[in-house]
């Protein structure tokens, strides 16, 4: 349930309304807009038909059931948008965001040219991984501890904030110590227990789809942060499993506008993960674009045929430049023709 306080309702109205859904035997979840606040009520086993009684306290406007599974991910629980905020960067305003680096932090020097390449080209935020996730346990894993302390010194250079995936709650504060942003992969989307210490933290956190999960399962992961107390979530599509096998992954677009119908959290798009060839990734990210994602999370190497992870699907700093121009660059016309009738 979700109980719209009234515009200009007093901290008096809605303490009391709170205090309610606590003796009605629900979380009460409160969250300030500009105009008016929201309390969700949360949880199960509590009295619905006390709840629905809450219509005619004072400062109460209404009363709504949420049908969903997810609650305060809902956009009934909230319906202006949330913005994300990474530093001075602002996910889910009005501008695209722009997340480029390399899949896996090699060194110094491939992560500072990358660095300085991405933002020169007009990315705002780094991504390098740290602790890799690989199929096979022969791979590269990531250079750790070693690569967190790269991406705070470029961060300190570049002033691009960086974020990181984090695969294991027993890395959790030594990732937070270096990195702006804490990346769930896909492959954890349903690692429960790291999403609920995750909730813990203050840190946002960028919530990947896993490659074989509906956009309900996405968006209850997320209700996990959120439950758990960390709202700074940000959601991105970054490829599914299908029958098709041209494309690592298929990047599911519609999920883009439909998570952002659903929820009020930024959604972004991964085109490098979505497609895994670096020829569809500048199409794929006009098109999600399109779609109304709120960013962008694009792999970049100085040199992919000597890439660590993911060289396959990483742009050069050229091509990465070529695909920022070719995001502004005006779209083919459209035909309009005479309407029948008319
Ligand atoms: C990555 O970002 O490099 C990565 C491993 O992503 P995903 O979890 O989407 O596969
Ligand atoms: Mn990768």
């Amino acid at each position: 349930m979700v109980i719209n306080m009234a515009a200009g309702a007093s901290e008096a109205e809605l303490q009391h309304v709170i205090d309610r859904v606590r003796e009605c035997g629900f979380q009460p979840h409160v969250t300030r807009g500009t105009e008016r606040a929201i309390v969700a009520a949360v949880g199960s086993g509590g009295s619905r038909s006390s709840l629905e009684a809450l219509a005619a306290a004072p400062g109460v406007e209404t009363v709504v059931p949420i049908a969903h599974p997810f609650k305060l991910v809902s956009r009934i629980a909230r319906s202006e948008r949330t913005r994300v905020c990474v530093g001075d960067v602002c996910i889910g305003g009005d501008e695209v965001v722009v997340i480029a680096g390399p899949c896996s932090v090699e060194s110094r020097e491939q992560l500072m040219s990358t660095a300085r390449a991405v933002k020169a080209a007009g990315a705002t935020m780094l991504r390098g991984g740290a602790y890799k996730p690989r199929t096979s346990p022969y791979d590269f894993q990531g250079l750790g501890l070693e690569a967190l302390q790269l991406l705070s010194e470029v961060r300190e250079e570049t002033g691009l904030p960086v974020v990181t995936e984090v695969m294991s709650t027993d890395d959790i504060e030594l990732i937070a110590a270096h990195a702006d942003m804490l990346q769930v992969g896909a492959r954890n989307m349903q690692n429960f227990a790291l999403l609920r210490q995750l909730a813990k933290t203050d840190k946002p956190i960028l919530l990947k789809r896993g490659p074989s999960a509906t956009v309900k399962e996405w968006l209850l992961a997320a209700e996990y942060l959120l439950a758990g107390g960390n709202c700074n979530v940000v959601l991105c599509e970054r490829g599914i499993k299908t029958f098709e096998t041209e494309m690592r992954n298929t990047l599911d677009l519609a999920a883009v506008a439909l998570a952002r119908e659903l929820s009020h959290l930024p959604v972004i798009a991964d085109p490098s993960h979505g497609t895994g060839r670096r020829d569809l990734i500048a199409p794929a990210s006009r098109a999600a674009i399109a779609i109304g994602a709120d960013g962008l999370i694009i792999e970049v190497h100085p040199c992919p045929e000597r890439a660590m992870s993911d060289g396959a699907q990483s742009l050069n700093l050229n091509e990465f430049a070529a695909m920022m121009r070719s995001l502004t660059a005006p779209v083919r016309p459209i035909a309009m023709g005479m309407a029948v009738g008319a």
